[in-house]
């Protein structure tokens, strides 16, 4: 958060409660807080406390986001929301109900200065970092949103460079786990490879997943879809990523964006197992997702099935990442925050017509879904 900038509703720490609630009894800085964060009620809502200290608080504790838009796809199985923050910029986050769990994909910042080619968020650039506040409000409407299904699992994969974010991803990390009872174990940060975050991230006290954007494993190529590879090449990267694994003991997974004559040839998946293998890690094929910065299309099924067979021959285990959300740009790589049907039109389709009109003063954005 910028000096600047008011604390919204999840930037307040405990500490800043207790003083908010001065010449309250003691007993109700539990129930707010336990309100907020394991019951996920907004203030209103909170109906073992007097009416007037409600209507207080509702004012106090301003929410973060406000919904500008919801859009369904998957036969409202996935579910991409738009949120405006303070000052304007625009945010998603994606809902992916599976039949075993539920997941959702949550922004860090408002577009991203990474630059990779591929990557719609990516080709708007940076517009803001995100308050710890605003990266845990998304998770605190997702799960409410999801009921009455539970919300499970977490992953960083929205729009944005977590690891480019890290104290207010990180604390937002604590909050979810400490205070909203996220496992860590249920959590996964995926980052392009900034080295020193991994080696940060490494260090702290929660082991929660890593995901690397690996997407080419030779310097050359990597090197010209993701420019941040010049300042933190492969090798530094896959020692910074064994590290990780043995300070933590969580399995490593490497995305990898399948894109036609690119990356998807029998030396690429060589490259990678020779990466992968000797990390024991788990590759997670996405097919390259359009985006309109990018001309180059993603590999046919039949080639991702292949890069996947040989990648086992080679000892590495792959997925094919379920593509969730293409129909509503909800995809890995997608997420644009282009303006998309108000609430209300929700699930009638129309929120998915990429003809509407792209808002002019929304950052691009690409949050992936997927995960599996
Ligand atoms: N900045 C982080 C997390 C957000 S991006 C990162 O890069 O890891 C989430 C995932 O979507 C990343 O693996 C990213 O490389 C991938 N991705 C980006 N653009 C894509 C596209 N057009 N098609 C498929 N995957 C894409
Ligand atoms: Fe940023 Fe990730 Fe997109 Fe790269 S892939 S531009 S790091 S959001």
């Amino acid at each position: 958060m910028t000096p600047s900038q008011t604390p919204v509703r999840y930037d307040i720490s405990r500490s800043d409660l207790v003083a908010l609630l001065d010449g309250e009894p003691r007993y109700r800085v539990d129930q707010v807080w336990e309100g907020l964060h394991q019951r996920g009620l907004d203030p209103a809502e909170m109906t073992d406390l007097p009416k007037a200290l409600r209507a207080q608080l509702e004012d106090l504790l301003a929410p973060g986001l406000a919904l500008v838009a919801e859009s369904e796809s998957d036969a409202g199985a996935t579910v991409k929301s738009l949120w405006a923050l303070s000052g304007g910029s625009r945010v998603e986050t994606v809902l992916m109900r599976y039949r075993d769990r539920v997941t959702v994909c949550i922004s860090s910042q408002a577009g991203c200065g990474m630059g990779c080619v591929f990557c719609a968020t990516g080709q708007a650039g940076l517009t803001r970092q995100l308050t710890t506040g605003e990266i845990v409000e998304q998770v605190i409407r997702a799960r409410r949103r999801a009921e009455p299904r539970r919300l499970g699992n977490i992953v960083f994969m929205g729009m944005g460079e977590p690891l480019a974010n890290y104290a207010a991803v990180w604390a937002a990390v604590e909050r979810l786990h400490d205070d909203v009872g996220i496992s860590a174990r249920r959590i996964t940060v995926s980052t392009v490879g900034l080295v020193p975050g991994i080696r940060r991230l490494a260090a702290e006290r929660l082991p929660v997943n890593l995901a690397v954007s690996l997407h080419a494993a030779n310097d050359e190529l990597r090197d010209s879809l993701v420019p941040v590879n010049r300042r933190y090449p492969l090798a530094e990267l896959a020692a910074a990523c064994r590290d990780y694994h043995e300070a933590t003991g969580r399995r490593l997974s490497f995305e990898w964006a399948m894109i036609a004559g690119v990356n998807d040839r029998p030396s690429d998946a060589a490259e990678l197992a020779g990466i992968a293998k000797p990390l024991h890690a788990h590759v997670n094929l996405i097919p390259l997702n359009p985006t309109p910065g990018y001309a180059t299309s993603g590999t046919p099924a039949a080639g991702v099935r292949a890069f996947q067979e040989r990648l086992a021959g080679l000892g590495v285990n792959a997925t094919v990442r379920d593509n969730r959300g293409t129909g509503i740009d909800a995809a890995c790589g997608q997420l644009a925050a282009r303006s998309i049907a108000p609430p209300a039109d929700a699930g009638t389709g129309a929120a998915a017509d990429p003809a509407l009109p792209a808002d002019p003063a929304a950052g691009r954005r690409s949050a992936d879904l997927l995960l599996r």
